[in-house]
């Protein structure tokens, strides 16, 4: 059998001769600047084996990607009454909507939308308070990363998100009025512009998922980090939801778990199996990474890693 490395160096250089490669993220320069032409990849394996091709080793705005981190902590404090806070369905939405919180009573219809990622944020506030909350998200991600530097909160671009967020403060504030926001809106605006503003490279960023492929603990130690219960859910919920209005075609296109960004990223889970990680800054027009998704769909052709495979290989 082809090696992963092979593999994924193969697609790296396919993904070079692409020439329409989407539109980077414009809305703040630190990511308006990046370069459209970076392409990583970063595989982590069950056995612990690590691929990496490409820009693999450069750090990116994880952006969006972040928002399996906060709702995992958020599901680890309030477990099922998160609920009655976020629902679980697909929006089939852009991620920066609002319409269906006027007919929804300020209830999000999932945690991977900008409002669901607000409302965990504020369900970590009311928990840990602003600061608390960073430090909490920092202390889920770097035990699972062997070489943690460079993992930190970029605060240039949390401030420029917050400069620029009038959509999410919109989202916030509508909240409020429905009683879905339990703490200021500056506050709860705030954890979320930091998380949003999380900055690792791919390599580091697919052993972050190492928790998720292994159906809850850290491989490297061995702990629980959540209960498998809870991992299924956040793995059910990335395919639902995890490229927003995007999502059904990633299912059907890569069958993966997965969760993008605007910054270029996506975190996909071949559960048991592997963490990857996929970085091109350019977007497609539901604002996941264009050739993220096409290097995910061919690494899945190549290995059979779907989960809607009827004979899923060990
Ligand atoms: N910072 C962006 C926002 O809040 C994140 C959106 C994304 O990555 N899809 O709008």
């Amino acid at each position: 059998m082809t090696s992963i490395t092979t593999i994924i160096e193969d697609i790296a250089e396919e993904m070079r001769g692409v020439s329409e490669r989407g539109a980077v993220a414009d809305y703040i320069p630190p990511l308006a600047c990046v370069d459209p032409a970076k392409f990583g990849m970063a595989v982590i394996e069950a056995d612990g084996q690590v691929h990496t091709v490409g820009d693999a080793n450069e750090a990116f705005s994880i952006q969006s990607v972040s928002k399996i981190f906060g709702f995992t902590l958020a599901l680890d404090l309030l477990g099922d009454d998160l609920w009655q806070r976020v629902r679980q369905e697909p929006s089939g939405s852009a991620f920066n909507s609002i319409v269906q919180l006027e007919s929804e009573l300020g209830i999000p219809r999932n945690p991977f939308i900008n409002a669901g990622a607000i409302v965990v944020s504020d369900v970590l506030v009311s928990h840990y308070g602003v600061e608390g909350a960073q430090q909490k998200i920092l202390d889920l991600v770097r035990p699972l990363v062997s070489d943690k530097s460079g993992i930190t909160i970029d605060r240039n671009v949390a401030l420029q998100e917050k400069e620029t967020g009038f959509r999410n403060a919109a989202l916030a504030n509508y909240m409020r009025n429905f009683g879905n926001i339990h703490n200021l809106v500056p506050d709860t605006l705030d954890l979320y512009f930091h998380q949003c503003a999380l900055t690792m490279n791919c390599q580091q960023l697919a052993e972050t998922g190492t928790y998720l492929m292994t159906g809850g603990r850290n491989p490297m130690t061995g702990q629980a980090v959540i209960s498998p219960r809870n991992a299924r859910t956040i793995m059910a919920l990335m395919m639902m939801c995890g490229h927003y209005d995007g999502s059904g075609a990633f299912a059907i296109r890569v069958g993966l778990p997965g969760k993008s960004g605007v910054g270029g990223g996506i975190l996909a889970i071949a559960p048991g199996i592997a963490s990857v990680a996929v970085w091109s800054p350019g977007l497609n027009r539901h604002g996941n990474s264009l050739l993220g998704t096409r290097a995910l769909e061919r690494l899945v052709q190549r290995t059979g890693w779907s989960v809607f495979n009827a004979h899923h290989p060990s």
